[in-house]
């Protein structure tokens, strides 16, 4: 074959199809053949696969790739689509979406600029346009399309230390340098927020202390006394709180931060509130929940990872503002590619709001679920495993063997493996991280871990309407064996006092 009949045009339409067909059959065929989400290999087992193909001798067919690609990579990845795949923030992605992943690659338009994409900038447009109506913003708002929300999450923030330095400046007599005032802002976030805060602060050249973590009461929701506080001492202190960061819908807990007193905090002190709705954003489409999220209306910036509750596939993300104005500190003019004529023009380029250039159609993805399947449907999926999410706590907390944290209000289950003879709390910590590791290594089930209160714990989170209380309660029980298997080999005396 020549070079250029890998090229996708014209004469190549036919050579495109059956590549894509095989690949499709392939994958089709794996997903339907996964019995259970992983293989359990190790790096070290796979690493040689990998590391003996060589990069400068092409196959030349997509036929051969794809049976190579089965042993370094198909055979062993890790299927999210398992309803034994109960770990992180990964969802079962809906076929339209997947279909619209193939029309993106293929056309491969970029959204910088209208002269890159035409409708598709459109498309985004709206799918923005309705994101913010489900919000509740009003007919100022805007936003863009993302890679994902630390990205979301780092543009609202720079968004926010923008408007903080220009009201700085505005109400000082003299006048400050730009290091003089980043030095003084500060951002407030509950300690449950995302990691991604801290690194956008760092990112965005804020001191190491910038970021102050806000408690949380029991339910792991930010406590708006404690932000009271916290923003009154920043303010004693001189310094200047520019965002306060709500998150809808912790990673660890799923909690939600109270958005209608933290709002009412932020408008009293003129605030910018950014919410992290990265994983609550389900919320916006759910037909029995959605009052969850009341207050997001009244934020200067929201995150949604269509990726993790809108089953779509990575990547998909926005960041919405409440005030489109907002987004100019984002804009700079390149005359190759968008030249101030361009906005007197009036031409649509979406990289005047965007912090990357070049940038993928990710939106069509969310179009064609709309189109084919609807909002409501995806909403109803997500209020399923929030109901499942309800109904495995129930079993948790009538299990004598687990203790969880907190009941959800999302997806996410927090616990941890507890014997019912005392046991040295430490030898419980190993009993339950070998369980997450013993259970990975087998490939059955994966579920995550986190620590909480300096205790290991395990954590389960569900995005998968077809994992069923009976996947849960299997998986329950093959962590309960590992962990007294742990515990029958490292407590001995323990196994002796059972047997006794
Ligand atoms: C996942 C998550 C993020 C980061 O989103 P990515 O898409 O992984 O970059 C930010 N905030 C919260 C609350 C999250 O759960």
């Amino acid at each position: 074959m020549s070079s250029r009949s890998h090229l996708l045009n014209d004469r190549t339409a036919e050579h495109y199809r059956r590549s894509l067909t095989e690949g499709v059959e392939r994958v089709a065929a794996k997903l339907a053949g996964a019995e259970q989400p992983f293989t359990g290999i190790t790096p070290a087992e796979l690493d040689p696969t990998v590391a003996a193909v060589d990069l400068d001798q092409p196959l030349g067919t997509a036929r051969e790739a794809l049976d190579e690609l089965e042993r370094v990579y198909l055979r062993d990845a890790v299927y999210f689509h398992h309803p034994r795949y109960l770990a992180h923030l990964n969802c079962p992605v809906v076929i339209p979406a997947v279909l619209g992943e193939a029309v993106i690659a293929a056309v491969n338009s970029s959204l910088d600029t209208w002269d890159q994409s035409a409708g598709g900038t459109l498309i985004e447009r709206r799918l923005i346009a309705w994101t913010a109506e489900r919000i509740g913003f009003g007919r100022a708002a805007d936003g863009i399309f993302t890679s994902g929300g630390s990205q979301s999450n780092l543009q609202a923030l720079l968004l926010a230390r923008e408007e903080a330095c220009r009201l700085v400046r505005k109400n000082s007599e003299t006048s400050p340098t730009t290091p003089q005032i980043l030095s003084r802002l500060r951002v407030l976030a509950s300690e449950c927020s995302h990691f991604s805060i801290e690194k956008a602060a760092v990112l965005l050249g804020l001191g190491p202390e910038a970021v102050i973590s806000v408690p949380c009461d029991e339910q792991r929701r930010m406590r708006p006394d404690a932000l009271a506080e916290q923003m009154a001492r920043c303010t004693r202190e001189g310094n200047v709180v520019m965002a306060v960061v709500a998150t809808a819908g912790t990673t660890d807990f799923g909690s939600i931060d109270p958005l209608p007193a933290v709002a009412d905090l932020c408008e009293q002190a003129g605030t910018w509130l950014h919410v992290d709705a990265a994983y609550g954003c389900g919320l916006l489409t759910s037909g029995r929940r959605r009052e969850l999220l009341a207050g997001v209306e009244r934020a200067d910036s929201v995150t949604v990872d269509y990726h993790k509750s809108f089953f779509q596939p990575v990547s998909s993300s926005a960041v919405l503002v409440r005030d489109k104005d907002t987004l100019r500190h984002v804009t700079y003019h390149a005359d190759y590619l968008n030249p101030t004529r361009s906005v007197e023009q009036g031409l649509p380029n979406q990289v005047d709001k965007s912090i990357q250039t070049t940038r993928r159609f990710d939106a069509l993805k969310l179009w064609m679920t709309l189109r084919v399947m609807g909002a409501d449907a995806l909403g109803e999926l997500f209020d399923e495993v929030v109901d499942r999410a309800a109904e495995a706590w129930r079993l948790l907390t009538d299990d004598e063997r687990f203790e969880v944290v907190v009941a959800p209000q999302l997806s996410t289950l927090v616990f941890r493996y507890v014997p019912r003879d005392h046991t040295e709390a430490s030898l419980v910590d190993q009993a339950n991280l070998h369980a997450r590791d013993a259970l990975f290594a087998s490939g059955e089930a994966i579920v995550a871990g986190t620590v909480v209160d300096g205790r290991h714990h395990l954590k389960f989170t569900l995005l998968n309407p077809e994992t069923s209380l009976a996947d849960i309660a299997a998986v329950l029980d093959l962590i309960a064996g590992y962990a007294e298997e742990y515990l029958g080999t490292h407590a001995p005396a323990l196994s002796a006092a059972r047997a006794g």
